[in-house]
């Protein structure tokens, strides 16, 4: 298309608070098949609520919740965030030798004990628990399995009526790719409109999904809002990052960036794009 068009369609885009950092993207997304999603922080809220904080082993509620939110004030990941959020103040505690397991979760010293919080295969692989349905993270105290916190992860209202109006927009094939367990991501996908759920991804794993999208379903658009997703918005032939600063990780990696926290920012883009590149014709 005409660079000037470009530049209109991407100014356009800038009024709907997208960024589009490229004129390309503008192309690729008029005609994208494929829309794939992140889900938590994505198709979900960009905040989630506790449920429960479950302590086992002799260890009580407040402790953990301690040691958990304590190693997750570093973490950009939404669980770490909303963790945080939630858990009072006077709990938060000094962390050293901290580390983050992109897609796993964060270990460090916390009050003198070797604390890992996150997926349960990461804090305690041998450990005899039964998973929980919510979204969770798990928590061990020098090796010992300690309990979860549990999350309510509820969808985004806008997300149905942005999903059906991507169909009507020509999308014949929505994914979510999500590192959450199968139970919680087939819930979310039944009520968003998701057709193909992919759950329990390591960030490595939502970066075959989208490499191994069929040429015929190409061009593959991935929406996502998290450190974790930075890859796959890589992998993408567009990477739009959501509800984003203009420094996370994400939007660095992303071809477009949704300013607002508003996934209906998606159905705007895809419009601008068509109109765009119908003009520039
Ligand atoms: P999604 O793809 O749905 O955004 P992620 O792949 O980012 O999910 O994370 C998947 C799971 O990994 C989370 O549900 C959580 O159990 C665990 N996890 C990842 N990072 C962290 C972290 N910083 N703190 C706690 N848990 C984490
Ligand atoms: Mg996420």
């Amino acid at each position: 298309a005409a660079p000037v068009a470009l530049v209109a369609g991407m100014s356009s885009m800038s009024k709907h608070h997208i960024i589009v950092k490229s004129g390309p993207t503008l192309e690729q997304l008029a005609k994208a098949k494929t829309f794939a999603f992140d889900k938590t922080g994505t198709l979900t809220q960009n905040q989630l609520v506790i449920q429960d904080v479950l302590p086992e082993n002799g260890f009580d509620k407040e402790t953990i919740q301690s040691y958990a939110a304590s190693l997750e004030q570093q973490s950009d990941h939404i669980i770490a965030k909303s963790l945080v959020q939630g858990t009072d103040k006077n709990l938060i505690q000094a962390v050293s030798n901290l580390q983050e397991s992109t897609g796993n979760g964060v270990s460090g010293t916390v009050d003198g004990k070797y604390v890992m919080v996150g997926k349960l295969s990461y804090v305690a692989p041998d450990a005899n628990v039964n998973k929980a349905k919510t979204t969770a993270v798990y928590v061990s105290v020098d090796g010992k399995y300690a309990g979860c916190i549990t999350f309510k992860d509820q969808l985004r209202p806008e997300t149905p009526q942005t999903l059906a109006r991507l169909r009507k927009q020509g999308a014949k094939h929505i994914m979510m790719l999500t590192g959450d367990n199968k139970d919680v991501a087939q819930a979310i996908a039944d009520a968003a409109g998701v057709d193909d759920v992919r759950a329990s991804l390591l960030p490595a794993q939502k970066i075959e999904a989208i490499k191994n999208v069929a040429p015929e379903n190409r061009p593959v658009v991935m929406t996502g809002d998290g450190i974790n997703d930075a890859p796959s918005l890589t992998a993408a032939d567009v990477g739009i990052a959501m509800g984003a600063k203009g420094a996370s990780a994400a939007s660095e990696s992303a071809d477009a960036v949704i300013m607002v926290n508003d996934l209906s920012k998606i159905n705007d883009a895809v419009a601008i794009a068509k109109h765009t590149m119908k003009v520039a014709e």
